[in-house]
């Protein structure tokens, strides 16, 4: 069965006891799903994730300890969907800029 949803998380949070960085993984899966949904077109998910990445650790401050992926039950690849969530919303091309003429790309 084929699903438009990146990362199969259910929010549980089972993974973020104990990150020693303070990762909010469940909510960065959740924004990195809304925009794999939304290809192609402006997103605010990317200014989702750079406000919660203010408070927390970015996803690519993940240190590969996989404590999480230990405590999580459903067994994701949590680190190396960090790594995609830190390519989508890290690499430099995905935050608005404001113009004089409005929000742009
Ligand atoms: S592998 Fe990364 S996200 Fe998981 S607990 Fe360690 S630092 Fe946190
Ligand atoms: S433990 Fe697994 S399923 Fe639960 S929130 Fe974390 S990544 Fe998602």
């Amino acid at each position: 069965m084929f699903s438009n949803t990146a990362v199969a998380c259910t929010a549980c949070a089972y993974c973020t006891r104990g990150c020693p960085k303070n990762i909010p993984i469940p909510q960065y899966f959740a924004l990195y799903n809304n925009i794999m949904r939304t290809t192609g077109s402006f997103s605010s998910q990317a200014v989702y994730y750079n406000n919660l990445s203010l408070a927390h650790g970015k996803a690519s401050d993940c240190i590969g300890c996989r404590q999480c992926e230990r405590a999580c039950p459903q067994h994701l690849p949590i680190t190396d969907h960090l790594k995609a969530v830190a390519a989508k919303f890290e690499g430099g091309n995905n935050f608005p800029t404001i113009s004089f003429t409005g929000i742009t790309r």
